[in-house]
């Protein structure tokens, strides 16, 4: 059975897709994804030994070697210009992710639609997106087994809806005089940021808490910069705690 995380990345997939799973590890979403009828052709991706193996076995004990090719290599480079059109890499970091796209830019033309699932560092995949005219159409963040996740969808600018700077326009906040400028939207998603749900809030008030551990940890400190450094963080952790408290 899939984990919810990848039954959801899995569901943002529109019938009828070629797909790309890169890092695709034992190769669990592009078999759910050819079985769900949503994908026709699948290519799994893996840079290391052990999880491409473990994708072979899964392809073939499902039975879908004809439908699914498993492939060893670092990031896009298993896959040719215009073989797919449906991106997802999940499960590793943001600047991970960002630099597997960047690598591997010559490959996107065809792709209409990439589903990224960054650990950690999803505002540098953000940044990267809105540097190659990729724009966000969804946003969603969700907690499994004591993890919390967030998926972000995004299609090239000329297919958008939504043009680029309506997404990152300043936010001002009800009941603040603090505006939500690209960098800090970039922080917790556009979209996200417009529709706050509980776990959006949780992940906040954990990354507070986090600040205030490293705020605690630089108070013992001697050195002359960590005075500074402590201010800084005291600001951040002041501005958070009011964007949070201001949000709908
Ligand atoms: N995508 C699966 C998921 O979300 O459940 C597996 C995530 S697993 C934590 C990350 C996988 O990415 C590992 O199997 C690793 O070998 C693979 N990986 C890391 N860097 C990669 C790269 N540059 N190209 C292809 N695969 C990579």
């Amino acid at each position: 059975k899939l984990s919810q995380r990848l039954q959801y990345i899995m569901e943002q997939i529109p019938a009828g897709s070629r797909l790309a799973d890169i890092g695709s590890d034992h190769g669990l979403l592009p078999v759910a994804a050819v079985r769900s009828g949503r994908v026709t052709q699948a290519v799994a991706g893996e840079v290391n030994d052990g999880p491409l193996r473990a994708a072979q076995k899964q392809v073939a004990e499902a039975g879908l070697t004809d439908r699914i090719t498993v492939r060893r290599g670092d990031g896009l480079a298993v896959i040719t210009a215009h073989e797919v059109d449906i991106i997802t890499i999940a499960g590793m970091g943001g600047a991970l992710i960002a630099s597997i796209l960047e690598q591997g830019k010559d490959k996107l033309d065809s792709v209409k639609r990439l589903i990224l699932q960054p650990n950690v560092g999803e505002d540098i995949l953000r940044r990267w997106l809105i540097e190659h005219q990729w724009v966000l159409t969804g946003e969603h963040i969700m907690e499994e087994d004591g993890k919390i996740y967030e998926v972000l969808t995004a299609v090239p600018v000329s297919d958008s809806p939504v043009k680029q700077d309506e997404l990152y326009r300043p936010l001002a906040l009800s009941g603040s005089s603090l505006v939500l400028t690209q960098n800090w939207l970039e922080q917790l998603g556009p979209l996200l940021v417009r529709e706050p749900n509980e776990v959006f809030f949780r992940k906040w008030k954990l990354e507070i808490h986090k600040l205030q551990n490293v705020l605690a940890q630089l108070a013992r400190s001697e050195q002359e910069s960590a005075q500074q450094k402590q201010e800084q963080l005291r600001k951040q952790i002041e501005q958070l705690k009011e964007v949070l408290a201001c949000l709908p």
